[in-house]
């Protein structure tokens, strides 16, 4: 753990009122474990409300990519216009990496992520490193979005799919009727029924679950009707959403 100051190298729009921001590391050794977070606090920063300069959020990068990677809706918080009107190479606090939501690469059981909206942050950096390390465990994303113009990252994960056997990516849209682009794939809310339906015995993987306070509801709930157990859940709440 420690405190580093990290400069914006790269600031993309990668989905509705989402972005992602690279930091540029400028050489520092700095060691992480995917699935981790930061916490991230603007210096001096021109306008703050009461909710101060610093926010919590999970490192969507692999440890073998350039850079610390972070991505968040664009909520419109002082803390998030800031941050996205932040010129390139202007420098920011990160203190972490924190957390315990890391996948355990002793285990051989699959893995089973769950992601709601903004919650795929922490899992891009889990499936970015099992793919870099040529991991062969099965891995199967759960992708619960809107719309697919809300789903952040979801090309690249629809290309990793691609790159290994062993990954699969289930994306499902509860408003897909909204979508200007359209969306053939999978409609409705990630429930009990489709859990079963893509995994079968749910009793032998281990399950790892993002998002914000509501999806994390639903999905205990669908979890729990599915027969799993909560020994085998793992959870990351993204406080601070509704
Ligand atoms: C482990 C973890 C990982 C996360 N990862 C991500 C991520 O990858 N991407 C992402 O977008 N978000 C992530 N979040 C959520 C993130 O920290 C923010 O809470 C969220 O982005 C909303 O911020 P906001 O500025 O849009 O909203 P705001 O409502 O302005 O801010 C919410 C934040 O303010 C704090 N707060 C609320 N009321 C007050 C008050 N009266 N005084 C002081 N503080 C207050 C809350 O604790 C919360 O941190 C993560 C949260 C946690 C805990």
């Amino acid at each position: 753990m420690g405190k580093l100051t990290l400069t914006l190298q790269e600031r993309c729009v990668i989905a509705e009122n989402t972005m992602s921001f690279r930091f540029d590391l400028g050489g520092q050794a700095w060691a992480f474990r995917p699935g981790q977070f930061v916490r991230i606090t603007l210096i001096n920063p021109p306008f703050q409300d009461e909710k101060g300069a610093a926010r919590s959020l999970s490192i969507a990068s692999s440890p073998q990519e350039p850079g610390l990677l972070v991505a968040t809706r664009m909520t419109g918080s002082a803390f998030k216009r800031v941050l996205g009107e932040l010129p390139l190479g202007a420098p920011v606090q990160v203190a972490g990496p924190f957390g315990a939501f890391v996948l355990d690469n002793e285990s051989s059981a699959p893995a089973v992520f769950l992601a709601g909206g903004i919650g795929i942050t922490p899992f891009r950096a889990m499936i970015r490193d099992a793919l870099d390390r040529g991991s062969s465990r099965a891995m199967t994303l759960f992708y619960a979005n809107r719309t697919p113009e809300d789903a952040a990252f979801l090309d690249e994960f629809e290309a990793w799919k691609h790159q290994s056997a062993g990954f699969r990516l289930v994306a499902i849209m509860s408003q897909a009727e909204k979508s200007r682009r359209g969306w053939t794939g999978r409609t409705g809310l990630l429930d009990a029924a489709l859990l079963r339906e893509t995994l079968g015995d749910a009793s032998r993987p281990a399950y790892y679950a993002a998002g914000p306070p509501r999806f994390m509801a639903g999905v205990q709930a669908a979890l729990t009707q599915a027969g799993v157990r909560q020994e085998q859940i793992h959870e990351d709440e993204f406080m601070g959403y509704p």
